[in-house]
């Protein structure tokens, strides 16, 4: 048996074989990638002053350019965190 066929890792399966995810807001089910840009603080980044935009791909629908559901939702829960923080931020004074 010779298990570097394909892909090489994980489970060979055939993705054809299961449902296609589609748009929830128009049905469609071709997606294309595109990016969110997070500015990460160049004091973080570790480039001292200067910002560093840092590009994280996502899925969006080709015909509504809806983000794919299950990401949205991700990026939900992470907003929403962020404002939560940004909350507790504002409740104490500022810490640099
Ligand atoms: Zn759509």
């Amino acid at each position: 048996m010779n298990e570097m066929n394909g892909m090489g890792r994980g489970p060979m399966v055939d993705p054809t074989k299961y449902p296609r995810i589609t748009c929830d807001k128009c049905g469609h089910h071709v997606f294309r990638q595109a990016s969110i840009i997070y500015n990460i603080p160049g004091i973080v980044a570790g480039s001292g002053t200067n910002d560093m935009p840092f590009p994280c791909p996502v899925y969006v629908c080709d015909k509504c350019g809806e983000i794919i559901k299950y990401v949205r939702d991700e990026l939900d829960k992470i907003e929403a965190e962020k404002e939560k923080n940004k909350e507790a931020i504002k409740g104490s004074s500022l810490i640099l």
